[in-house]
């Protein structure tokens, strides 16, 4: 492990994984007592290592997955999360995206000029925030790892999107009972480190990315992270946790609107999600 400048056998690493999602946990009070969490699962390494995790040190998380409904990709993502759940000996509850918005991703994304992966995210929190309501949950975690921060933070800082500068913190606070916490456990361990950790632990994880996902810009930050990290290892540690030190905190603003269609805190009258689906509605019953 370059960027720690050390060698560990499997069960030593192992042990080093769970410290580290440990050490998040105490670090930025993720969890207490009255936590009752969700689990956001996608079928990749990130999210079923961390179910493996959270499960072995003794934290119980009901998991769910979203189905987006993206043909053969959606199928094996759901087939993952079960064999997962197999393994653990735990379920996994799957919620299609159709059951809670009435369309799929596809027929949203239809005619929208925002990008694929911005529309899919917006309605993946739309339905994950409804999701916690439902079933009486107060926080979600994510399997949100150093990579995925770091290169989100570059993109924000080179574009000074200040508003999501913000929202770098690993915690975003409940908001009035009607959000949850939102948590990410991962956020000390890169993609390097939980690849092993899959390896290790034999996990079923679906090794294909979205076929959606050509063309993000994260990826680009996320190379051009990795190259810097090969010649200066711990770059993208120094970038992420310098970041927080000094500019840290938890983001406490909380939008004052209620979105007139769903009643989720929003900053507009109607959420960008509501929006969305309604768009995609009205050009539907149009054709
Ligand atoms: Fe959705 Fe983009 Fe993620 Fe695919 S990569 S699941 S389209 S956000
Ligand atoms: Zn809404």
């Amino acid at each position: 492990m370059p960027s720690h400048n050390m060698r560990l056998c499997a069960d030593c690493f192992e042990f080093y994984f769970k410290r580290q999602v440990e050490k998040a946990l105490k670090k930025f009070s993720m969890i207490n007592l009255e936590s009752r969490i969700g689990l956001g699962i996608s079928g990749g390494k990130d999210s079923l290592a961390l179910w493996q995790a959270l499960t072995e040190m003794g934290i119980e998380t009901k998991a769910f997955h979203i189905n987006l409904g993206l043909e053969d990709f959606s199928i094996a993502s759901e087939n993952a999360c079960q064999k997962m759940a197999e393994k653990l000996g735990r379920s996994v509850n799957v919620v299609k995206v159709k059951d809670y918005v009435g369309l799929n991703i596809i027929d949203i994304v239809r005619g929208s000029k925002r990008q694929f992966c911005s529309v899919c995210g917006t309605i993946k929190r739309h339905i994950m925030n409804r999701y916690v309501q439902d079933n009486n949950l107060n926080v979600v975690c994510s399997g949100h790892n150093l990579d995925d921060e770091a290169s989100r933070l570059l993109g924000n800082l080179i574009y000074q999107r200040n508003d999501y500068i913000k929202r770098t913190w690993p915690v975003l606070p409940e908001t009035e009972g009607i959000l949850p916490k939102k948590i990410k456990p991962l956020i000390r361990l890169d993609n390097y480190e939980i690849r092993i950790y899959a390896k290790i632990k034999k996990l079923p994880y679906l090794k294909e990315k979205c076929p959606r996902s050509k063309g993000a810009t994260l990826h680009y930050y996320g190379a051009a992270l990795d190259q810097l990290e090969e010649n200066m290892p711990g770059i993208k540690r120094n970038l992420y946790f310098g970041h927080l030190k000094t500019n840290g905190g938890p983001n406490e603003e909380t939008p004052q609107n209620r979105c007139q269609v769903c009643g989720l805190p929003t900053r507009m009258e109607i959420c960008s999600a509501c929006g969305l689906i309604a768009k995609a509605k009205e050009r539907l019953n149009e054709k």
